[in-house]
């Protein structure tokens, strides 16, 4: 029986405005006349395509091959023709292309040939692969690849799985209705990764606000007969589904700065991941499928089960998208990201689409200067400090915001949410971590050159090398070239009390007798002694340059 809760510092408790979207039931919304499948939908590599415009695919068949372990495999969602595999708007705030397989639904949803895999009898590397290659990654949001997050951490096991069902953001409800609807399906998933992970017990963590899907899961739990599945009910409080905050109330710990919860035992899964992980083992479906939440200002606010690639503007015609809509947000209020246009494709990561308005959202009143009154920080659950954030990463200080810990900031917005002086502090912390990570991407790339540009010189000089040794191999195994020596030799005594005289008089003498033997060449009367001296020359710079690097410093 599960026993205390805990609290975490700061949260905020904005209006839920979860009713609308949770009236109906979630709806099956038909296929589009065509499908755009990104295929990077996840951390990680970017999968390769195995299709090419004008194959046949199959529902279930892999279109995109994972790019080595991190890395996710993807799928296409029904039966068709690929039509084009070419960059697409991606549902990203950048407005940036990506390289995505286009398809056109063929009307039949033939599905490929089951892969049927014995995950019992596996190894757990088998298992992990299987799911790399059924495309399954985290669908709380992260798309991390799940495959990698089933591995025990640092002390060799989890003690704790955590399935994370708190779904804390306003207005996005697709968790609650996968909950209500598929309560079985996700504790089995638990079960499953509960046995890859050798976790002791299993909690699911549920706010308050959804007593109808903690009532299905109360009542799977107790079909299923497990012991150590545990559903536990949390307070309402925004951002209790934060993965380290979720952690802090069910069991107590606090994950530090810069550590994982792995490190302390704990692992913590989204309920629809459980869920695509179950179906992934049990029943051989890879992820091609997920629930999106479409709200705000929309006339028909509901939960669609929709197939990846669908373009956005097909489940806002479903939803009837008002005329006065001004933004449309991926995500919720708190933390979404402003979408680049409707044509973008639904992708493994879309939890719910936003509609906005100006009575729905009023447009946010002037930034005022910040006035230290430390609201920001008391509202922080990463127990940072906004305001030092905000100061240094608005005066581009980004050294010192680093020291603050600004990478530990999860982009909840509480800080935003309650500042007096309307200061939009995450769209700060944003542009520093987007500027750091430029400055880091550009001085690899500096680094990668000056390495280059050092082997470059380090191979001339090496061949440089070469060739002198091989020269001055040739020279000592022709021992009979002498006349340039013989010459020396015949120097006047007087310059032997001059060395540095003798030197420059013996390569003038060298200099000349090669002109000539150049000369006698050029017009094809080289003698045997010319030659002989030209041979000699060589010797001499092969020597030369043995010597020279014998002087080189160690
Ligand atoms: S809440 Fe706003 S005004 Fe107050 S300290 Fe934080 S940033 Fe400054
Ligand atoms: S956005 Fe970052 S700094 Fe602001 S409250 Fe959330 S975690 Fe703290």
């Amino acid at each position: 029986m599960f026993g205390k809760l805990f609290s975490f510092n700061g949260g905020v408790k904005p209006d839920p405005s979860k009713a609308d979207s949770t009236r109906e039931p979630i709806a099956r919304l038909p296929l589009p006349p065509q499908l755009v499948v990104p295929l990077h939908q996840h951390i990680g590599g970017t999968p390769r395509p195995l299709v090419r415009p004008g194959d046949a695919v199959l529902r279930g068949q892999r279109i995109g091959a994972a790019d080595g372990n991190v890395s996710s495999a993807v799928h296409a969602p029904t039966s068709g023709r690929v039509v084009a595999i070419e960059p697409r708007l991606m549902p990203h705030a950048s407005g940036l292309s990506s390289l995505a397989v286009v398809i056109e639904p063929d009307g039949q949803d033939h599905r490929a040939e089951r892969e049927y895999f014995d995950w019992h009898a596996a190894s757990p590397g088998e298992v992990r692969d299987f799911l790399r290659d059924a495309g399954v990654v985290g669908l709380g949001g992260a798309v991390f690849p799940s495959h990698l997050k089933l591995t025990p951490g640092k002390q060799g096991q989890t003690d704790t799985l955590i399935l994370n069902g708190a779904e804390c953001e306003p207005f996005i409800t697709c968790d609650d209705m996968l909950m209500r609807a598929e309560a079985e399906g996700i504790l089995r998933g638990a079960l499953i990764m509960k046995r890859l992970l050798a976790a002791r017990q299993v909690l699911v963590g549920i706010e308050d606000n959804k007593p109808l899907a903690a009532a299905a899961l109360k009542a799977a739990a107790l079909a299923l007969g497990d012991a150590a599945l545990e559903i536990v009910v949390i307070p309402t409080r925004y951002p209790a589904g934060g993965a380290k905050q979720l952690i802090r109330v069910l069991t107590g710990i606090e994950v530090p700065h810069g550590s994982r919860s792995t490190d302390y035992g704990v692992q913590c899964f989204n309920v629809a991941t459980s869920l695509a992980i179950w179906r992934a083992l049990e029943q051989g479906e890879p992820l091609t499928r997920r629930i999106v939440t479409v709200a705000g200002n929309v006339e028909r606010p509901r939960n669609f089960d929709v197939a990846i690639g669908t373009p956005i503007s097909h489940l806002f015609d479903a939803a009837g998208l008002r005329p006065d809509t001004d933004k449309l947000i991926m995500g919720g209020p708190m933390m979404g990201i402003p979408l680049p246009g409707i044509e973008a494709p639904v992708v493994k990561a879309m939890n719910c689409l936003l509609a906005s308005s100006p009575t729905l959202f009023p447009p946010p009143e002037a930034e005022q200067p910040c006035i230290r009154c430390g609201e920001c920080a008391r509202a922080c659950p990463a127990d940072l400090q906004p305001f030092e954030l905000y100061w240094h990463s608005r005066a581009r200080n980004f050294g010192r915001a680093q020291e603050y810990h600004l990478f530990d900031c999860i982009e909840c917005g509480c800080c935003a949410y309650v500042c007096p002086s309307h200061i939009p502090l995450v769209d700060y912390y944003r542009y520093a971590k987007s500027e750091i990570w430029a400055r880091e991407r550009e001085k690899d790339a500096a680094d990668s050159a000056r390495e280059r540009f050092e082997f470059r010189n380090w191979r001339a000089e090496r061949e440089k090398e070469e060739k002198a040794a091989k020269l001055a191999a040739r020279a000592a195994a022709k021992p009979a070239a002498k006349p340039a020596a013989a010459g020396a030799a015949a120097a006047p005594t007087s310059m032997a009390d001059d060395p540095k005289k003798a030197l420059i008089e013996a390569a003038m003498a060298r200099a000349k007798a090669q002109k000539e033997a150049v000369e006698a060449k050029n017009t094809g009367s080289l003698t045997t002694a010319q030659q002989a001296q030209i041979d000699a020359t060589e010797a001499r710079r092969a020597r030369a340059a043995e010597l020279a690097d014998g002087d080189k410093p160690e």
